[in-house]
């Protein structure tokens, strides 16, 4: 009988379990820090869990070596991620952009199944079993856990990323990788928050729209994207700004700049000049009624120099084409982005040239694997990161 410690039981850590338990001579234990496995998991997708995305395909990676993980998402795409799942008993839905959720909407469903193939597998799982050392002894590993250590022929190293630190995120498998003769690159948070300049942000605190985002730096272009932007007390969240986000880090002379109309500035201006006809003494901040949420509609016409005080009628030209501009590139200069405790992933992690794609097993430790976050790979926005966690699981745990 071969022993395997898996260490980690989020996502890729209990795919790599059930994995490897379809092999009879082998026993698996995996080992979670945490008092519950996958608890991340069930907060991902704000509750709902967007458990892949059937469009996952390398070029939604990053990392030092992005096409790291094209062996792993090929060996395990996203039909084979969802056929895995429906043989643990998920039933999934497909909805815009192939980003797929559990038909109950319910991210709790995703865990459930997994928590019970490790229980029909007879995988042991072993929780709140933090793993504070690693050895590797002339033929075996050593483990050490405070409860005692335990020794395995093989060691999956599935730590995930310090990204999400409330839920869980650590820097223990780089550290332990790292005894092991294993480096990493820099780490930083990627799919997080833009921190702007409190005063518009702050006013339209909850407001969500559909908006387009462009980052700049000065006039470059460093990203442009598309989607949901949510206004904060701190500045911008949701799935526009998230994807713009890994182009943010380390840099500064940011503006965030956001179009919530997709129309020419000359047909936004030809529709003011309308609305000023005929609304000549409504409040000149209301211009925009019933074209934007009222919160919104009143930030631009402040950003334009419209103040409350005034009528539409007295709404001049030179302020209706400020205001169409406003609509179009409404400008937040960015002082920076959140820090790992609310990014959903790490960029950068252990050097992929130090583990072999095909197997995702080391090329410095004989028996040592590696899946998920813990790598030097992370995806976009829309259900990628769970993908790598699940293909890249569920290859480590063939123990090939
Ligand atoms: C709020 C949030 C929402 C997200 N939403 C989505 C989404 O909808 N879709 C998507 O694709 N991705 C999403 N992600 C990203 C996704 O959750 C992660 O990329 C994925 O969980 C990574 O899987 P993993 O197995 O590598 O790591 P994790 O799932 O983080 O699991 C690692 C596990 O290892 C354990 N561990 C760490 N150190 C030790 C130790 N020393 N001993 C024992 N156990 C240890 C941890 O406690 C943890 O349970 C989200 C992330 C966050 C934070």
């Amino acid at each position: 009988m071969k022993e395997l410690v898996i260490i980690g039981g989020g996502a890729s850590g209990m795919a790599a379990a059930i994995r490897a338990s379809e092999e009879e001579n082998t026993r698996v234990t995996l080992l979670e820090r945490q008092a519950r496995a996958g608890r991340k998991l069930a907060a991902t997708g704000n509750g709902r869990c967007n458990l892949t995305n059937l469009g996952a395909e390398v070029h939604h990676y990053h990392g030092e070596d992005p096409g790291f993980a094209n062996a792993a998402l090929t060996e395990y795409p996203p039909e084979r991620v969802l056929a895995f799942f429906r043989g643990l008993g998920l039933r999934t839905v497909t909805e815009y952009g192939g980003r797929v959720y559990p038909l109950s909407d319910h991210a709790g469903s995703v865990l459930d199944v997994l928590r019970l193939g490790l229980e029909k597998r007879n995988v042991s799982l072993l929780t709140a079993a933090p793993v504070t050392g690693i050895r590797r002894e002339p033929t075996r590993f050593r483990i050490e856990t405070p409860e005692g250590a335990l020794t395995a022929d093989s060691v999956i190293l599935a730590c995930g990323g310090c990204a999400g630190s409330r839920l869980g995120g650590v820097m223990d498998g780089y550290a332990l990788a790292a005894s092991l003769g294993h480096s990493r690159t820099a780490l930083y948070p990627a799919l997080t928050q833009l921190r702007t300049a409190p005063e518009y942000p702050r006013a339209l605190k909850g407001i969500r729209v559909d908006a387009r985002l462009r980052l700049k730096q000065g006039e470059r272009i460093l990203a442009e994207t598309a989607g949901d932007v949510l206004f904060t007390d701190t500045g911008l969240s949701g799935t526009a700004v998230f994807e713009a986000s890994r182009a943010a880090a380390g840099k500064n002379d940011l503006t965030a700049e956001l179009c919530f109309f997709r129309e020419a500035e000359e047909q936004l201006f030809a529709d003011l000049t309308e609305r000023r006809r005929r609304w000549q003494a409504l409040e000149a901040n209301r211009i925009l009624t019933g074209a934007a949420q009222s919160r919104l509609g009143q930030m631009l016409c402040r950003y334009a120099g419209i103040s409350g005080g005034a009528v539409a009628g007295e709404i001049t030209d030179e302020q209706l084409h400020a205001l169409a501009s406003a609509m179009r590139a409404f400008c937040l200069p960015v002082t920076g982005v959140s820090g790992f405790e609310t990014a959903q992933v790490t960029a950068g992690g252990l050097r992929t040239e130090e583990f072999d794609p095909e197997t995702l097993r080391s090329r410095l430790v004989p028996g040592l694997y590696a899946c998920g976050e813990l790598l030097d790979v992370d995806g976009d926005c829309g259900g990628y990161n769970l993908q790598w966690a699940w293909a890249s699981g569920l290859l480590a745990g063939e123990l090939r």
